[in-house]
C-alpha cells in the first residue's frame, strides 16, 4: 500500500528551499498570521523534484513552448498559495492548510499547477478504507485514488454520517412531517432485478442522471410493460443503460435493497401517474437514504466514472519535507461545465438530495448536510467520535465540484430562493415548459422553511410580490419559453402560456434583482398601490392578495412621502366571481393578472452617454421634453434597442407604462435600519395585445418620481397583463 513517493528521499533547489513551504502551507497562525508572498518562480528541473513535477505539468499541458524557462525570459511563472482549509485550535489560533498554485505570467494566465499538501508518504485510498481507525492525520491531506472507486471508502462515509451526524442529516431541517412518497410509488429491488410496489416508508436509494437518448430498445416503465418489469429479473442487463446498471450494483454492494429511477418507477405514458409522481420530487430525492448523482454522464447510456468507466487518476506527488509532499490536483473545474450541471431537473434533484454520493469524471464526492467530502482529500474524520473541531473548507475548494456562487446554499430561506431565478434561468430543459415543475419542489421546501406561497414563482406577500415584478434582466439574447406550461394539481391538468410577468417565462442569463431585502421583512408585508386579482382559464375573477390595512402592515419611514401622494389613484371596482373563493371551487388558474392601475403614454430616448459599454433609456414627457425617470433595465451601447424582444423600438412612439409599486429603501436614520418609502413609482413598461387595449405583456420596468407622475396626461384603467 505504500505510494511510490515512498524512496524520494527530500530534493529541493534553492528558489523552491526559499519558499519555505514547509511552514508556510501548514500553520497555525492568528487572524493576520503570515501570508505567502506571490512571486516569479524559476525552474531548475534538473536539481529539484518539485520544479521537475511543474515541468511535467507544463509539458502534460502542451505549455511548454509558451513558457521560456531561461532567464529573462517574457513568459515566466507566478507561485502563490491559497488559504483553502482552516479550523480553531484550542489556543484561539487557526490552524491553517494552503494549496500551492503555479501559473503562467503571460497574459492570459494560464494554470499551470493545482498542489495540495500531503502527509508523507503519500497516504492512499485504500489505506482509509481497509482500517478504520487508520491514519491520525493532523490535517487534510491529499490521497491517491485510483481508477475504479474503492467502495470501502463510501461505506465508510455513510457510517460516519449516521454515526455522527444524527437528525441534521438523517431528518434535515427543511424536511416536514408531511414528507412522503406519492400512492402508487415504485422501486427497483436490486436483489430480484425488477420493479416492485414500494413498501410503506421504504428506505431506498435514488439516482439522479441525465436521460440523454432514449433508444429504442431501452427499458422503460409503461401502461404496457409494467407487468412485465415486476417480474423477477426481468431487469436484465439487455436494455438496462449502463448508468442505471451501475447504480443498482452501487446500491445492492453498499447493502441496500431498492433503487428510484424515473423512467422505471414512473408510467412514462400514463398522465395520472405523471400527474401523481413529478409533483411530489422534493419528497422522492429527499426521503431517499442516499441519492447516486452520476455527473460524469452526458446519456444515461455512458456509465458511472469509477463504477463500469474508468477514470483519470492523474495524480503526481513530490516530497517537500520530511514529513510534507505535494499532490496535483485537477486545475480545471469540469463540474460547472460538464451537462449534468446544466440540467435543469438534476438542479432540483441535486438540492434536494438529502446525502448524495457525486460521481464526476475525476472523483466521487459525499455530501451531506454535515459534510463534504472527497476521494483525493482527506477531509473525513480519521477516527469516528474523536473529532473536537473539525476542518472547513468552502465546497469550492473541493476540486472540481466548483459551483456558481450561491449555486449551492441549502436552507431554503428567503436568500437562497433569490439566488434561484439567477440559475434557472441558465439550465437547460428538453422540454421548456418543465420549469414549473422542475422547480416546484424547491419552492415547496421555501414554503416550509419561512412560510411564504409562491404564484409563477414570486413570493406571494402583499407589497412584495408587487415589487418583485419589476426584477431586472442583463443580457440581449432573451428567450421567451414559448411552450405552453402544464399546471397540475387537484388531479387537474391542463396548459397555459408563460406570464410574461414572471421571470419563469424567460431563459438565458438573468439576473433577477429585487430591490427589497426579504431578509428584513420577515413577516411583514408593505401597503401595495394597486389591487391584484388572478383570472382563471375561464376569464372568472379571484383576489390574488388578501387586502391589507396600513396597520397590518411592517413599520415604514413616510417622511419623504408626497402630500398629495397616491393621487393618481382611482376607484377599484373588481367583481370577484365570489362562487370560485369557495374553498371548494375550482379555480384553474391561467397566470393573468387583473388589476386597475394608472396608465400614462411617454416617450423613450436613450441617454447619449454609454457608461461602461451601457446605454440607460430616459423615460420622457411625451413631447420629450421633461424628464421623469429611468428604465431600470440596461442596454448594450452598441445595440441600441434591440435588448428588448418582441417590440420595434422606436424613439418616436409613445410607449404605454403603467404603475406597479412605489420603490422602498432601506435607509440607516438614527443609528437603526429604517424601510423608507420614497416618492418614486416603479412603473412597467408594456405593449397591448389586443385591439381594446386591456391585454398588455410586460416589456420592461422602470421608476418614475411620483409629482412627475401626477403632473402627466394619464388615466386609470383596468388591465390584464399577461
Ligand atoms: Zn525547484
Ligand atoms: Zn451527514
Amino acid at each position: 500500500m505504500e505510494s511510490s513517493a515512498q524512496a524520494e528521499s527530500v530534493n529541493l533547489c534553492k528558489g523552491c528551499l526559499s519558499l519555505t513551504l514547509n511552514t508556510s502551507l501548514i500553520l497555525r497562525t492568528g487572524n493576520y498570521g503570515p501570508t505567502f508572498t506571490k512571486g516569479n518562480f524559476k525552474l531548475s528541473p534538473a536539481r529539484c523534484a518539485l520544479c521537475s513535477l511543474i515541468l511535467r505539468c507544463l509539458q502534460r499541458r502542451g505549455l511548454e513552448e509558451i513558457v521560456e524557462l531561461s532567464d529573462g525570459g517574457r513568459n515566466g511563472l507566478e507561485a502563490d498559495a491559497f488559504e483553502t482549509a482552516s479550523k480553531d485550535s484550542k489556543s484561539g489560533l487557526r490552524d491553517i492548510v494552503r494549496r500551492f498554485e503555479i501559473q503562467t505570467t503571460s497574459t492570459p494566465r494560464t494554470k499551470v499547477a493545482r498542489l495540495w499538501p500531503c502527509i508523507y508518504p503519500v497516504p492512499s485510498v485504500s489505506h482509509v478504507a481497509d482500517d478504520d481507525e487508520s491514519l491520525g492525520v493532523p490535517f487534510p491531506s491529499g490521497r491517491m485514488i485510483e481508477r475504479f472507486a474503492n467502495l470501502q471508502l463510501f461505506k465508510r462515509w455513510r457510517r460516519l454520517c449516521s454515526d455522527n451526524h444524527g437528525n441534521a442529516c438523517s431528518r434535515p431541517a427543511w424536511v416536514t412531517d408531511d414528507d412522503n412518497v406519492p400512492p402508487g410509488f415504485r422501486v427497483i429491488d436490486v436483489h430480484t432485478n425488477c420493479i416492485a410496489d414500494a413498501p410503506i416508508h421504504p428506505s431506498f436509494f435514488a439516482l439522479s442522471y441525465v436521460w440523454g437518448h432514449l433508444g429504442e430498445n431501452d427499458l422503460c416503465a409503461t401502461t404496457k410493460s409494467i407487468d412485465a418489469l415486476k417480474e423477477k429479473h426481468s431487469l436484465t442487463q439487455q436494455g438496462l443503460p449502463q448508468t442505471i446498471l451501475d447504480a443498482m450494483k452501487l446500491v445492492s454492494e453498499l447493502g441496500g435493497t431498492y433503487l428510484w429511477v424515473d423512467r422505471l418507477c414512473i408510467l412514462q405514458d400514463d398522465d395520472n401517474d405523471k400527474a401523481q409522481q413529478i409533483p411530489c420530487m422534493d419528497f422522492i430525492y429527499s426521503l431517499a437514504e442516499l441519492t447516486i448523482i452520476a455527473a460524469s454522464a452526458s446519456d444515461a447510456h455512458d456509465g458511472v466514472a469509477g463504477l463500469s468507466v474508468p477514470r483519470s487518476v492523474e495524480q503526481d506527488t513530490c516530497r517537500i519535507g520530511d514529513e510534507l509532499a505535494l499532490m496535483t490536483i485537477p486545475t480545471e473545474n469540469a463540474f460547472p461545465t460538464c451537462t449534468y450541471s446544466k440540467r435543469g431537473w438534476t438542479f432540483q434533484e441535486r438540492l434536494l438530495a438529502r446525502r448524495s454520493l457525486m460521481f464526476t469524471e475525476d472523483q466521487a464526492y459525499w455530501s451531506c448536510s454535515c459534510a463534504d467530502w472527497s476521494e483525493r482529500l482527506m477531509l473525513e474524520p480519521t477516527t469516528s467520535g474523536t473529532r473536537t473541531s473539525s476542518w472547513s473548507i468552502p465546497r469550492n475548494h473541493l476540486g472540481n465540484y466548483e459551483t456558481a456562487p450561491g449555486e449551492y446554499y441549502r436552507d431554503f430561506s428567503r436568500q437562497h430562493y433569490i439566488q434561484l431565478p439567477r440559475i434557472y434561468a441558465l439550465k437547460d430543459f428538453t422540454n421548456s415548459s418543465d420549469i414549473q415543475d422542475a422547480i416546484s419542489g424547491i419552492l415547496r421546501k421555501c414554503s416550509f422553511v419561512t412560510g411564504d406561497s409562491f404564484y409563477w414563482g414570486h413570493i406571494l406577500v402583499p407589497g412584495i410580490f408587487e415589487d418583485s415584478l419589476s426584477w431586472r434582466k442583463t443580457r440581449l439574447e432573451l428567450e421567451k419559453r414559448t411552450a405552453l406550461c402544464p399546471i397540475r394539481g387537484r388531479g387537474a391538468k391542463y396548459d397555459v402560456p408563460f406570464p410574461t410577468w414572471s421571470w419563469l417565462t424567460w431563459k438565458t442569463a438573468l439576473k433577477f434583482m429585487l430591490d427589497l431585502q426579504l431578509n428584513t421583512l420577515t413577516n411583514t408585508c408593505l401597503m401595495p398601490e394597486i389591487e391584484l386579482f388572478h383570472l382563471d382559464i375561464d376569464g372568472k375573477v379571484q383576489r390574488l392578495l388578501p387586502r391589507v390595512m396600513e396597520a397590518d402592515c411592517g413599520t415604514v419611514d413616510r417622511s419623504s412621502m408626497l402630500s398629495d401622494s397616491g393621487s393618481w389613484k382611482g376607484e377599484v371596482d373588481v367583481v370577484e366571481d365570489i362562487w370560485f373563493t369557495d374553498k371548494d371551487g375550482l379555480f384553474r388558474d391561467s397566470g393573468q393578472l387583473l388589476f386597475w392601475t394608472s396608465h400614462a403614454e411617454l416617450s423613450i430616448q436613450a441617454e447619449k452617454r454609454v457608461r461602461l459599454g451601457y446605454v440607460r433609456l430616459k423615460i420622457m414627457s411625451p413631447d420629450g421634453g421633461e424628464f421623469l425617470g429611468y428604465i431600470s433595465e440596461v442596454t448594450l451601447a452598441s445595440d441600441h434597442g434591440a435588448a428588448w424582444p418582441s417590440v420595434n423600438f422606436d424613439e418616436k412612439a409613445l410607449q404605454s407604462f403603467v404603475v406597479i409599486s412605489r420603490k422602498y429603501k432601506m435607509e440607516k436614520l438614527e443609528g437603526m435600519n429604517v424601510l423608507t418609502a420614497k416618492p418614486t413609482l416603479k412603473v412597467m413598461w408594456i405593449q397591448w395585445k389586443d385591439s381594446a387595449r386591456k391585454v398588455a405583456e410586460r416589456i420592461s420596468v422602470g421608476e418614475v418620481d411620483e409629482r412627475a407622475w401626477i403632473d402627466v396626461n394619464r388615466d386609470w384603467r383596468c388591465i390584464i397583463l399577461h
